[in-house]
């Protein structure tokens, strides 16, 4: 398919980055299930890994399949290039590591994916990197808690578990006045909700685990980049600005212009960090990208439905879509997600801890698992899982408290997931 910007976003992620298999004419993306590719000769051998011609090496670094998928995000997120990877959190951690050094710090939103808490809190102290948490609803804070040593600001567009909506132009502004790169975690939200680097992000990570793969088959990442950050205008990022002695002294910024965080991801990151997409994995994401706005489209409208549903009902006390009135982000989302407030929400169940673990028990379409973004309705209830290990007052503060279940809203029939909750929290309040 020919670059055109006037496709729209359906056609898009059908078509963008794949065309006929020019070996065979195969029309659907064929798995190219091998681990390296022959040279022409020796000179283009040497060309490659000079990174003065891009091809196919070794499938660590690049493979067809994962080609295609990489090439699709970036186009629908607005990117110049995108590098995919075994997981999200490998995601997070391959768009920090071109950015970061022993002794430097990011800014992350409070509201956070658990498992990114816990990476940012714990793991990453073991490459000397840390991270101060700060409300993104306090921008002032934001900008107070910016130091010299800060690399990056990290939010999510819309987080879990409650479905908070970012204000990401107000904290784009803030890392622009600093001169370091926003990342956006838009796992949540996926491109055809909120496209972040429309509202100032620089990178953009995913969990194509999640909604872009969108039926719980495989894990995977993705780093998309803007190409809008000037790597080079101060003396923050010397792996993207100075000599890189690996490849004799080549200046990725210098040499790849735009394209130089997506050059150094591969080159550097995957080289040698090794956290590398499979192509299988690559064909399952394909798939689902193919539908991406057809099955968003359905996650929120069920949602709603069954978040009016919910907050109407006596059994329960409260219920967090942002899609509802009674929001405070409601009228946030207008902005940041014009297309919906996404397909998670938590709700508070009257009865407290053993209600929600009997609700939990008592569903029978909605699926007691730790996942989201899946076809299939899913539920959770935090306090005896997830966060099981938090104190009474962290679990609230996480919003995470023993009354409240998350749920990620399926495609599937709205008025069977209502009559579902419907008998479960009979039994669970009786
Ligand atoms: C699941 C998730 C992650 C981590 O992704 P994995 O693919 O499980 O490594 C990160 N951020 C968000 C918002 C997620 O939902």
């Amino acid at each position: 398919m020919t670059d055109g910007p006037t496709y729209g976003f359906d056609t898009l992620q059908i078509h963008a980055g794949a065309k006929p298999d020019p070996a065979t004419g195969a029309r659907q993306t064929p798995i190219y299930q091998t681990t390296a590719y022959v040279f022409r000769d020796a000179d283009h051998a040497a060309a490659l890994f000079n990174l003065q011609e891009v091809g196919f090496i070794y499938s660590r670094l690049t493979n067809p399949t994962v080609a295609v998928l990489q090439e699709r995000i970036a186009t629908l997120e607005g990117g110049v290039g995108a590098v995919c990877c075994s997981s999200g959190h490998a995601a997070q951690i391959m768009a920090l590591f071109p950015l970061m050094g022993p002794g430097k710090n990011i800014i992350a939103s409070t509201r956070l994916y658990g498992g990114t808490v816990t990476q940012f809190s714990q793991t990453i102290k073991r490459f000397g990197w840390s991270c101060k948490f700060v409300d993104f609803d306090d921008v002032d804070a934001v900008k107070a808690a910016v130091d010299d040593d800060t690399r990056a600001i990290f939010g999510e567009a819309i987080a879990n578990p409650g479905g908070y909506i970012m204000d990401v132009r107000s904290i784009a502004d803030v890392a622009d006045a600093a001169g370091i790169p926003l990342i956006i975690d838009n796992t949540t939200a996926t491109p055809y909700l909120c496209r972040p680097i429309e509202h100032g992000a620089t990178l953009v990570v995913h969990s194509t685990t999640k909604y872009l793969t969108g039926n719980g088959t495989v894990t995977g990442g993705c780093i998309v980049d803007s190409g809008k950050f000037d790597w080079s205008a101060n003396d923050k990022f010397p792996s993207l600005s100075q000599p890189e002695p690996a490849y004799h002294g080549l200046k990725f910024h210098e040499t790849f212009g735009p394209l130089a965080f997506t050059f150094h991801g591969i080159a550097i990151g995957l080289r040698d960090l090794g956290m590398t997409m499979n192509p299988q994995a690559a064909h399952y994401t394909l798939m689902g990208t193919e539908t991406l706005s057809l099955r968003m489209e359905r996650h929120v409208e069920n949602a709603m439905k069954i978040a009016q549903w919910l907050e109407n009902d006596d059994r329960v006390d409260y219920v967090t879509y942002a899609g509802l009135e009674s929001s405070p982000y409601f009228e946030r989302v207008k902005t940041v997600c014009p297309k919906g407030a996404g397909g998670l929400f938590t709700f508070a169940v009257k009865g407290g801890y053993d209600a929600c673990v009997k609700l939990v028990n008592a569903l029978e379409i909605f699926s007691h698992v730790a996942n989201l973004g899946d076809t299939r309705s899913l539920i959770i209830h935090s306090a005896s899982t997830t966060h099981r290990q938090l104190s009474a007052e962290q679990q609230e503060a996480a919003g995470a408290g023993a009354n409240v279940v998350r749920v990620s809203i399926g495609t599937e029939d709205a008025n069977d997931l209502i009559a579902d909750l419907d008998q479960a929290l009979a039994k669970a309040t009786s």
